[in-house]
């Protein structure tokens, strides 16, 4: 102890006392009773966000609860998709990046006749990459994504649908640059018949007024539509979305790209000309089954072996063996017929 201010033995209370600060370790009774208020928490980034959102004029008559919900379950923050991920698709990546992307990096451009589409129909048959378009256009553009599937509008929003389009739409505006993508958009669009209920009816008329929504407005989100089944679509619906871009089966070289871009981390054992025999024998695979056989193919080596005692350095490399052995498990999903009727309706009503 230092300069001797406690003696041992002695009393030492005067001098434990004098300490600046010190506090008792048990409080005392009368200071127990006037317990301070608790700290208030620090709001989280969320937090003010919504905040943030309720000042905002656009989201008046919204409720903060929904806005909440569409932040949380709609607003999709894991956006590290580029163009370079998606195999293929040359055309559908030069249209949108002319018609979509550049404009919302260069708004000062793309205004009066320039100004950009609103609506944006992605068709074709699933597994083909039009998610990824969608969200490869977002994280080009840096814009915020909200993604939904039109059965989950339908059914688990059902009886607040109409609240919930309007709110989405108010939020996306404020956050703007915006992009609403809607999956299986056919089933919430969808020609009229007898079976549809107020509700969705209700619905679908809101989102039409908000497609509608003051076309000079630059904070208008882009709303891109995906579906497998355009024909679906009626007159009113496809006006509205005006673009509509036809999203096919890989070729063969873009076949060959994804099963490249898939092994890039595995160990594998297939020359150039073998990569060629898989991108003849996978016609007519879409990007999801080609990813589903290449998935496959790895797990074949796996197969036959000790796999309690085999270290992981020992299963040998993929090769093409393995490739033709999964393309007898994995088939194509989509038929010439299906195919078919795409380039029909994309000869008919495609712009
Ligand atoms: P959909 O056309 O049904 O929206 P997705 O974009 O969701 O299809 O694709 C499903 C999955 O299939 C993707 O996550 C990706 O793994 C794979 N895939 C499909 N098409 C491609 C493609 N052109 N390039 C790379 N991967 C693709």
């Amino acid at each position: 102890i230092k300069n001797g201010s406690i003696r041992p033995g002695g009393n030492n209370k005067s001098a434990v006392s004098k300490r600046k600060g010190f506090r008792p370790p048990f409080p005392k009774k009368e200071e127990e009773e006037k317990e301070e208020p608790p700290e208030k928490k620090p709001k989280t980034e969320g937090e003010e966000m919504v905040d943030m959102l309720m000042e905002d004029k656009r989201t008046n008559g919204c409720e903060r609860h929904m806005i909440e919900l569409i932040l949380s379950e709609l607003l999709d923050t894991d956006l590290n998709v580029t163009f370079n991920d998606i195999a293929g698709l040359e055309t559908a990546k030069r249209t949108v990046t002319e018609l979509i992307i550049n404009p919302i990096l260069r708004p000062d451009i793309f205004k009066g006749q320039r100004a950009p589409a609103k609506g944006l129909l992605l068709f074709g048959p699933p597994g083909t990459g039009k998610t990824l378009i969608a969200k490869a256009i977002a994280s080009q553009g840096s814009a915020k994504f909200f993604s939904i599937s039109a059965s989950s509008l339908t059914s688990k929003w059902i009886g607040e649908g109409e609240k919930m389009v309007r709110t989405l739409f108010a939020v996306a505006k404020c956050l703007s640059p915006s992009i609403i993508f809607i999956d299986e958009i056919d089933s919430l669009l969808t020609k009229r018949n007898e079976n549809e209920n107020e509700a969705s009816r209700r619905m679908k008329t809101e989102f039409f007024i908000q497609l509608d929504g003051a076309k000079s407005d630059t904070s208008q989100p882009l709303l891109v539509g995906a579906t497998n089944r355009p024909q679906e679509l009626d007159e009113a619906a496809r006006r509205r979305l005006q673009k509509h871009i036809y999203i096919p089966l890989p070729e063969k070289k873009a076949r060959v790209d994804l099963v490249r871009h898939l092994l890039k981390n595995e160990r594998s054992d297939i020359n150039e000309d073998e990569m060629d025999t898989i991108g003849d024998l996978s016609e007519g695979y879409s990007g999801a089954d080609m990813r589903a056989l290449v998935q496959e193919a790895c797990i074949t080596p796996t197969r036959d072996i000790d796999l309690m005692t085999v270290s992981e350095e020992d299963i040998r490399p993929v090769t093409l063996e393995d490739f033709k052995t999964a393309l007898n498990v994995v088939k194509p999903t989509v038929t010439q017929e299906e195919l078919d009727d795409y380039i029909q309706w994309n000869n008919r009503h495609a712009k």
